[in-house]
């Protein structure tokens, strides 16, 4: 399946957290697009793998996700090597999409940096023709989308592009609210974490408006590029 936007993320709740407002609005669009989570995010203090893999599925439910993958790579442990960029590779060739979005190239967590910089480096290398990758046995093509963005987690990062997502916070609190092992559960008897306080996500809707507020919207999600981007038109600017 060819996707229009492809999200990599290390832990199944970074994509919710960063960019789900703007994977619904696209959906919303008729855009198609994907979830590849790198790792099930097994270390986090609260839950379990599987009870994540549950979470994920419900979230891409909400999302209306056309495919959600996970390549099982090592929570914390991870490399940003040839091994883990191959794998990378393979599904940016696999899906083909026309943009990428990838964790932040710098967070508090040290695995949204590494994971960053794992995508970053694995999209450029999917599109060297001397690379040689195959999944069951068919050899696939080259391939290199034509924009790459990173997503705006948790430290702050001034983004060098804002999309409106006023129309979408709902489902974006909903979606990020079905990881219930990790948000504001207060019936839990498991430890209270940096993201498990009612403040945590607040401050992500405050972000969100923050972010809003900077270009005339209500609610908005930031974004960094590597290249300068351009614009065919002015007037799609806002
Ligand atoms: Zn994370």
């Amino acid at each position: 399946m060819k996707l229009d936007i492809l999200v990599f993320a290390v832990h199944p709740d970074d994509a919710e957290l960063g960019c789900s407002g703007t994977i619904l609005k696209h959906i919303a669009e008729g855009k198609k697009v994907g979830i590849v989570d790198f790792t099930r995010g097994e270390l986090g203090t609260r839950g379990t793998a599987e009870t994540r893999d549950q979470e994920a599925k419900e979230s891409g439910e909400i999302l209306g996700l056309h495919v959600r993958e996970n390549l099982r790579f090592k929570d914390g442990f991870f490399k940003n090597d040839e091994t883990h960029q191959l794998e990378v590779i393979k599904m940016v060739r696999k899906y083909k999409p026309e943009i990428i979005l990838t964790n932040a190239l710098d967070d508090r967590h040290p695995d949204h940096g590494r994971a960053g910089d794992l995508a970053n480096d694995a999209i450029f290398l999917s599109g060297l023709i001397k690379i040689q990758t195959s999944i069951a046995g068919t050899v696939q093509e080259a391939w290199r989308p034509r924009l790459v963005l990173q997503y705006i987690q948790d430290r702050y990062i001034k983004p060098d592009i804002i999309v409106d997502i006023s129309d979408f916070i709902d489902r974006k609190i909903a979606c990020i609210k079905a990881f219930k092992t990790q948000f504001d559960s207060p019936d839990t008897k498991e430890p209270q974490t940096y993201i498990s306080s009612p403040e945590f996500l607040e401050a992500v809707i405050a972000r969100s408006r923050e972010f809003g507020k900077n270009i005339g919207a209500k609610y908005g999600e930031g974004f960094t590029s590597r290249k300068l981007l351009g614009v065919d038109n002015l007037f799609n600017l806002k």
